[in-house]
C-alpha cells in the first residue's frame, strides 16, 4: 500500500499545480494500512478538513485505481513533528529522501532536488552548502547575523532578488541556523501564497483564532518566501501586518523574501513597505563566472557527479542566467552521461549542451572576435594586428587573443599568425596575464569582456 501511496502522489504532482501540491500533499506522511484504512499523517488539523473538501476525491480514486482492496478510507493523523522545524530525514518521510540509488540517478531532472517541502524547512538549503561571491555577499551576511541573533539588528531582514538566485536558500538556511542554536526554537517557513491560502481557508472555516494563534504566538520566527505575492491582496497584508507586528514587538525574527525591492512591490501597503526597511534589507545578483564556477563544482561533489575543472568552467561559463538553471543543467548533464555510459569529459558536455549554447557560438570565428575587439575599443584592425606596444593597443590585443583561446579553442601558434604574425609564447603570456586578471577580480576589465561577448552573441 505504501507503494500505491508514492505513486498515487506521483500522479497528482503531474495534475496539480505544483504550489497546491507542494502545499497540501507533499507534507502527507503514508503511515500504515490496516487492510481497509489508510492511516496518513498530517502537520495540523487545517490539513485533514481542507484535504477533505480539495483533493480527497482524487486521492482516493488514484488509490482504489492501483490497489486490489475494494473500499478504502483514509484516517488523518496529526504529527505536529511535520510541522515547519523538523527535517524528518530518511525513516518514513519520503522516497525521495530515503532512497538509497546513486544521486545522479535518483534525481530526475525536472525536479533535482525536490521541492521545499511546505512545512519543513528544506534540508538542503543550508549555510554549509551556500557558496558565497561578490554577487550574494551582503546577503549571507546578513542572513548569518540574523540567524546568529535572531530578533535583533537584523529584523526585519528583507532579501530581495531575481529569479533562481538563492533567496529561498538562504531564508532556509536562517531556520536551520536558529534550530542548531535553539533546538526548541518554533521555525515557521512559509510560503506568502501559502500563507494567503491558509488564511482565506481560515477565514472560510471559522479558523482564523487557530491561525493567527499559530503565526503570532506559536512561532519564533517566521521566514515568509516571495512576499511578493501579496501585492494587491489586501486582505492578507492585513493580516499580515498583524502578524509582523506581533512577531516583532515580541522580538520574533522575521526573514522576507522578495523577488524586487520592498518599494517595488506593486500595491503594497505603505507602512508594509516601510516595515520591511526597519531592518536589513539586503539583495541577491545573478553570480559572476568564478562564484558559478565554485556552485557547479559545490553541487557536483554534493551529488557524487564527477568532473573535471574543465567541464565545470565550460558549464558555468555557458549557464548564466541563474543558478536554478545551472544546477539543472548540470544534473541534466548527469542523468545523460549515466544513460550513455559515458564519462563527463568536455567533449561530452558540449555535446550534450549544444542545443543550449548560444546558436552562433560555432560560427564564431577569430577575424568576428577581433573585429568585436576593435568596435569596443574604437580601434583600428591593423593596429590591433601590429606589433605596436601602447597600452591602448596592447591592452585589447590580449583580450582578443584570450576571447580566442577560450572561445574557439585557437592554438596558440595559429593564433600568433592571426595576430600579425607573434610568436606563441607571446600570446600564451597574453592569455595568461588576462586570465590572471580575471581571477583577481578586476571589475572593469570583465565589464569588458562581458561586454564584447555581448556584441558577439548578438552577431
Ligand atoms: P530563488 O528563491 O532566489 O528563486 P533558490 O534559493 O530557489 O532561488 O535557488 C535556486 C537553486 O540554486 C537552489 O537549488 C539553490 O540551492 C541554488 N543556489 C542558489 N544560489 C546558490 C549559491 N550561492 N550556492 C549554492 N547554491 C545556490
Ligand atoms: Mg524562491
Amino acid at each position: 500500500m505504501e507503494e500505491h501511496w508514492h505513486s498515487t502522489l506521483d500522479e497528482l504532482r503531474q495534475k496539480l499545480s505544483a504550489e497546491s501540491f507542494v502545499t497540501w500533499l507533499e507534507p502527507l506522511r503514508f503511515d500504515s494500512f490496516d487492510g481497509k484504512r489508510v492511516r496518513v499523517r498530517i502537520p495540523n488539523r487545517f490539513y485533514a478538513d481542507w484535504i477533505r473538501t480539495h483533493y480527497l476525491e482524487l486521492i482516493l480514486d488514484a488509490l482504489r485505481s492501483r490497489s486490489s482492496e475494494g473500499e478504502l478510507e483514509i484516517d488523518w493523523e496529526v504529527d505536529t513533528s511535520l510541522e515547519a522545524h523538523t527535517d524528518q530525514p530518511g525513516g518514513s518521510s519520503g522516497r525521495e529522501r530515503s532512497s538509497s540509488a546513486p544521486p545522479a540517478a535518483s534525481a530526475p531532472p525536472s525536479r533535482p532536488s525536490g521541492p521545499p517541502s511546505a512545512t519543513n524547512l528544506n534540508p538542503k538549503y543550508r549555510f554549509e552548502n551556500f557558496v558565497v561571491g561578490p554577487s550574494n555577499q551582503l546577503a549571507h551576511a546578513a542572513a548569518i547575523a540574523a540567524a546568529s541573533s535572531p530578533g535583533t539588528r537584523y529584523n526585519p531582514l528583507f532579501i530581495y532578488g531575481g529569479v533562481g538566485l538563492g533567496k529561498t536558500h538562504l531564508v532556509n538556511a536562517v531556520g536551520h541556523r536558529i534550530l542548531q542554536d535553539q533546538p526548541q526554537a518554533r521555525i515557521l517557513y512559509v510560503s506568502a501564497e501559502r500563507f494567503t491560502n491558509e488564511f482565506i481557508w481560515a477565514l472560510q472555516n471559522h479558523r482564523i483564532n487557530e491561525f493567527r494563534d499559530r503565526y503570532r504566538n506559536q512561532c519564533d520566527a517566521l521566514l515568509m518566501d516571495d512576499i511578493q505575492f501579496l501585492a494587491s491582496r489586501e486582505q492578507t497584508q492585513e493580516e499580515f501586518f498583524h502578524t509582523f507586528n506581533a512577531l516583532y514587538h515580541s522580538d520574533k525574527q522575521i526573514v522576507v523574501s522578495s523577488d524586487v525591492y520592498p518599494q517595488q512591490i506593486g500595491k503594497m501597503e505603505e507602512r508594509l513597505v516601510s516595515r520591511f526597511q526597519w531592518g536589513m534589507v539586503a539583495d541577491v545578483q545573478a553570480p559572476e563566472l568564478d562564484t558559478r564556477v565554485a556552485i557547479v563544482k559545490k553541487k557536483a561533489e554534493q551529488e557524487g557527479i564527477a568532473m573535471s575543472n574543465e567541464v565545470a568552467n565550460f558549464l558555468a561559463q555557458t549557464v548564466k542566467t541563474n543558478v536554478r538553471e545551472l544546477e539543472g543543467t548540470l544534473l541534466r548533464l548527469a542523468v545523460k552521461a549515466e544513460l550513455m555510459k559515458r564519462p563527463i569529459d568536455i567533449e561530452f558536455a558540449k555535446e550534450a549542451l549544444r542545443t543550449q549554447l548560444p546558436k552562433q557560438d560555432a560560427a564564431i570565428s577569430v577575424d568576428d572576435v577581433q573585429r568585436a575587439v576593435c568596435e569596443y575599443f574604437n580601434i583600428k584592425l591593423a593596429d590591433l594586428k601590429s606589433h605596436r606596444r601602447h597600452r591602448s593597443l596592447a591592452h585589447p590585443r590580449m583580450i582578443a587573443m584570450y576571447l580566442c583561446r577560450q572561445r574557439l579553442h585557437t592554438s596558440y601558434t595559429e593564433l600568433g599568425e592571426r595576430f600579425g604574425g607573434k610568436d606563441h609564447t607571446t600570446v600564451i603570456s597574453a592569455v595568461r596575464k588576462i586570465e590572471s586578471r580575471i581571477d583577481s577580480e578586476d571589475a572593469e576589465l570583465r565589464q569588458s569582456i562581458d561586454a564584447i561577448e555581448h556584441k558577439l552573441a548578438r552577431r
